[in-house]
């Protein structure tokens, strides 16, 4: 048995090494296109950024783990096609290579803007460590940053910016930050208090194009539609991810908003497996309902199934989404998707920068949004697990501890 791993990002290392934990004993390849060994995403925009860590300390693992595990990476090439009949995958060099089965996790990459003048130097995208090392050239107190987009990347980006002395706009094109992602009382809390900190958060802003500073190569102005045009030193796009979905497009895989898999993590071919952002859920095992996530949480989920599957175990019950974001001090964690909620109840006051939010529809717990509430919120993820039917009163009481409530739902 073989198993070739696409890409090398957080799904890859996993799955490599959850298949060794499963006692796969074939043999393992990574083929990745990055310079670096599987590394974590999420420091990126947060204390790498703020260059409070190294780059060593965001690899998963070293590459002694790996040699220890048997398994081969494969680190600067890419794969260029897949070839299902003869099953093998085409290198860029030319090199053809066997596989029984095939795990694409090829991840994603940053949707871009095609504007006028996106073109222009000092305008950064933030995916990968080059694209950091790249902007922090340009992280200098005083400067001013235009950060395009009010999404979890944006936000946190612009905490760390404004920490480090830079002058921060955010410009947002729906009429509130994290518009995707949260309630309205969520997002005007975030807002709030990026604005206390002193970003100028600028809601229901299309951006129509960029113009040259006096150089004329780099970025000096954001044209944001009508006569409105804010001077930038450079600019950060947060708009959203574009699943890599080409290879498996071009080799007839089924592909809606990334590759469609079932629940078992298997493609429209066999044996060919997508985990991690670039793999769409036919119907998510909690959500039952078609989605792309794109989250550790999910990643790590999806490569203990893959897993499962090529070693022909039980699969594994996929839990309900659930994903984190660090801004300043504050600890976002969520759990659900909130949208069509008929009910919110806030637990805490939002002006002590510690609560929750629960959403509930037709009296059950579909979702949770919990700021610095740690432990609050592994009661919360049991609880959005098993879609409870609580008392809102009950939930809003902080004297009722939220464990209590698990035991008396089940009751
Ligand atoms: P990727 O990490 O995108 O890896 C895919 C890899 O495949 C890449 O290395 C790519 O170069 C490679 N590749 C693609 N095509 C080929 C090919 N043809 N041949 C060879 N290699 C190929 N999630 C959270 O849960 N919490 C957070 O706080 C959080 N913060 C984030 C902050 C940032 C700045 C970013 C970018 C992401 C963040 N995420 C966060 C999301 C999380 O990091 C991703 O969900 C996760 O990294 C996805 O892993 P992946 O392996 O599926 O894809």
């Amino acid at each position: 048995m073989s198993v070739i791993i696409i890409g090398g990002g957080q799904a890859a290392s996993e799955a490599a090494m959850l298949l060794r934990q499963a006692k796969f004993d074939g043999a393992i390849a990574i083929i990745s296109d990055e310079a670096h060994l599987p590394y974590s995403r999420p420091p990126l925009s947060k204390a790498y950024l703020a260059g409070e860590t190294h780059v060593d300390s965001l690899l998963l693992r070293n590459a002694a783990a790996y040699e220890t595990a048997n398994v081969v990476v494969r680190l600067g090439e890419r794969v260029e096609r897949i070839d299902r009949v003869a099953k093998r995958v085409e290198l860029r060099n030319g090199d053809p290579l066997a596989y029984e089965q095939l795990i694409l996790a090829t991840g994603g990459r940053p949707r871009r803007m095609s504007i006028a003048g996106a073109e222009l130097e000092n305008i950064f995208y933030l995916r990968s460590i080059g694209d950091v090392d790249r902007l922090r050239a340009s992280f200098m107190p005083g400067r001013q940053v235009v950060i395009v987009g009010g999404g979890y990347i944006g936000l946190e980006v612009a905490a760390v910016a404004v920490k480090a002395g830079l002058q921060v706009v955010v410009l947002e094109g729906a009429p509130r930050v994290l518009a995707r992602v949260t309630s309205p009382q969520m997002s005007a809390f975030y807002e709030r208090f990026h604005k206390a900190k002193g970003v100028d958060i600028r809601t229901g802003i299309a951006v129509s194009g960029f113009r040259a500073a006096a150089d004329g190569v780099s970025v000096g102005a954001v044209e944001c539609g009508g006569d409105l045009v804010l001077p930038a030193d450079f600019v950060i796009v947060g708009i959203g991810l574009l699943p890599n979905v080409e290879l498996a497009l071009d080799a007839g895989l089924v592909v809606d908003n990334g590759i469609l898999v079932d629940e078992a993590s298997r493609t429209s071919d066999a044996d060919i497996f997508a985990i991690g952002d670039c793999a769409a859920h036919r119907e998510h095992g909690f959500l039952g309902r078609k989605v792309r996530l794109e989250s550790v949480p999910n990643v790590n989920e999806q490569a203990r199934v893959v897993a499962a599957a090529i070693c022909g175990l039980p699969l594994p019950a996929l839990s309900p989404p659930w994903f984190w974001s660090d801004q300043y001090d504050l600890k976002l964690q969520m759990v659900g998707l909130s949208e069509g909620y008929d009910l919110l109840v806030t637990r805490g006051d939002p002006a002590t920068n510690s609560f929750i939010t629960f959403y509930l529809k037709d009296g059950r717990l579909i979702a949770a949004d919990a700021v610095s509430r740690l432990s609050e919120f592994m009661a919360a993820r049991k609880m959005v697990a098993g879609r409870l039917e609580v008392d809102p009163a009950a939930l809003a009481d902080e004297a009722t501890p939220l464990k209590s409530l698990i035991g008396r739902a089940a009751a």
